[in-house]
């Protein structure tokens, strides 16, 4: 199924945003500035790295995340690491399972979660993520 990228950030938009605990009580972003998050700021790389994937396993959607979205990202530095992400205050990193599941669902795909289990140390995806502040 096709959709825009439009509409696949509206749709993420409305699951992410929801459950983040960035999210304030009246239902708006609570980041200082809410177009640097990196979810959205790079939602176009983040969709197409995820549609590039076409396997159950989330290590295939973090390289990919890794390769096309964090390379472009100014929080990544030269050698690879990400303070923001080892901090859990990326929402693309500390939701990446719930985005993948959006953006697949949204497209006619469907991700089997049970490939979660046995990610890397400091790995921030889990079933119940929260961003730390
Ligand atoms: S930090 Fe990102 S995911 Fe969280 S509420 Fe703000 S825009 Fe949504
Ligand atoms: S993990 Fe770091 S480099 Fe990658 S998108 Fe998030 S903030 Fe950017």
């Amino acid at each position: 199924m096709d959709r825009s990228f439009d509409e696949l950030e509206a749709i993420v938009r409305k699951r992410i945003c929801s459950v983040c605990t960035e999210r304030t009580t009246d239902g708006q972003c609570g980041l200082e500035i809410p177009s640097s998050c990196a979810l959205f700021h790079l939602f176009p790389q983040v969709a197409q790295a995820i549609q590039s994937v076409n396997s159950n396993d989330i290590h295939q959607y973090i390289e990919a995340i890794r390769r096309n979205v964090c390379s472009v990202c100014r929080e990544q530095a030269p050698d690879g690491s990400c303070e923001t992400r080892q901090q859990v205050q990326c929402a693309l990193d500390a939701y990446l399972l719930l985005v993948v599941d959006a953006v697949e669902e949204a497209t006619g795909k469907t991700f089997d979660k049970t490939s979660i289990h046995n990610l890397p140390a400091g790995q921030a995806v889990s079933p119940n993520p929260q961003i730390r502040l």
